[in-house]
């Protein structure tokens, strides 16, 4: 793929080195772009200067929600390369979501490529400090200016990049966490396994009533019973119970993390039993009230690790580890960012260089 490459006249100040870096509220100086039509494919990749696009009123994207995103980071390892984290588990979860909602897919390789342009275009905005990285969103949009439900036959992908820090202002301090019994998120057969932007307006009141209440995230129970636990906001759950690592199973309704694929791979690595199953609030609950919760913790690409010490259902609160982060988390902190960084050497394939 040839991608064509416009540098800005006007480059922005780049974030000072002690900036907070408050998570996505910064954005580099360029983006990709790339059109889709119909009969024509994907076509005129770009590498801009970042800013305002023009779509019509009509567009459907803004009337039947046709759009997927993706979430993964850059890092700068101490010797100065610049680091992906499993790219192509993104790229091939990216695909999944566009035939899930009827978005034409993209050639893995050009994916890959867009990526790898854009964040060496704009190297110069990948923070150092640690806990920093830069932040890669691509995104595509259905653009027909049509209102009527069908799929579009005109489509923008997107890539922008933001400098960032910590996702949660509490680091790596436990979270407190409201486990919903209202509302719910998905179900099986719905959209719970892509990664759209549908699955977080079903989401905005809990989060909303958890926030109120002095909870920063909610965690989701299945759509049918509201017995068995899903996922939280942007983040797989974990939770270690008799020494061994127990997460809900990919059910059709959860999102398929790559975090959490690759702390399923490394707990196995250290001789973990991993048990990927259903696994109910009931026996959450139990298992704490008996002693045997030692550990719960949440994956993402944007908090990579982050630790639960406290969780509320209905009337019953869970206080776990009284509040601090445990050693097993602890652990997979260390050595996810460590071989973000490489500073550690992971499995085969795990870190992509841009050069
Ligand atoms: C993106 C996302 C995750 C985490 O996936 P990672 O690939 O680990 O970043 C978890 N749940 C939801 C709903 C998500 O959108």
């Amino acid at each position: 793929m040839n991608i064509r490459i416009e540098k800005t006249t006007n480059p922005k100040p780049l974030p000072d080195k002690d900036d907070p870096l408050v998570f996505g509220t910064i954005f580099t100086d360029h983006m990709f772009i790339m059109n889709y039509e119909t009969g024509k494919g994907w076509h005129d990749p770009r590498i801009v200067p970042y800013g305002e696009i023009s779509l019509e009123p009509s567009a459907m994207v803004f009337h039947y929600g046709q759009e997927m995103f993706e979430g993964l980071k850059a890092y700068k390892a101490d010797d100065g390369r610049i680091l992906l984290f499993r790219p192509d588990k993104n790229i091939e979860r990216a695909n999944n979501t566009n035939r899930r909602i009827c978005i034409p897919e993209i050639d893995p390789d050009d994916f890959l490529q867009a990526i790898q342009e854009i964040v060496s275009v704009d190297r110069a905005w990948i923070p150092e400090k640690p806990g920093t990285s830069l932040y890669i969103r691509p995104f595509i949009i259905a653009t027909d200016p049509f209102l009527g439900v069908r799929p579009s036959d005109t489509y923008m992908f997107i890539i922008i990049l933001s400098p960032v820090g910590p996702y949660y202002p509490e680091g790596l301090d436990p979270v407190k966490i409201w486990i919903e019994d209202e509302y719910v998120r998905a179900v099986k057969g719905g959209i719970g396994e892509a990664k759209t932007g549908g699955n977080y307006v079903a989401s905005l009141a809990s989060q909303v009533k958890a926030h109120d209440e002095g909870y920063s995230q909610v965690l989701w129970l299945d759509g049918v019973e509201r017995k068995y636990i899903e996922e939280v906001g942007a983040m797989n759950i974990f939770f270690k119970i008799s020494g061994k690592v127990v997460t809900p199973m990919l059910n059709g309704s959860i999102l398929p993390g790559v975090t959490r694929n690759s702390c399923i791979a490394l707990c196995k690595e250290w001789g973990y039993p991993v048990e990927e199953r259903r696994i109910s609030v009931q026996e959450l609950f139990e298992a704490a009230e008996n002693g045997t919760l030692e550990e719960c913790w949440g994956t993402g690409t944007a908090a990579v690790i982050s630790p639960v010490g406290h969780l509320r259902w209905e009337e019953k609160v869970l206080q776990i580890r009284d509040g601090g982060i445990g050693p097993l988390s602890q652990k997979l902190y260390d050595t996810v960012t460590g071989i973000q960084l490489g500073r550690i050497e992971g499995p085969e394939g795990w870190v992509v260089e841009v050069k």
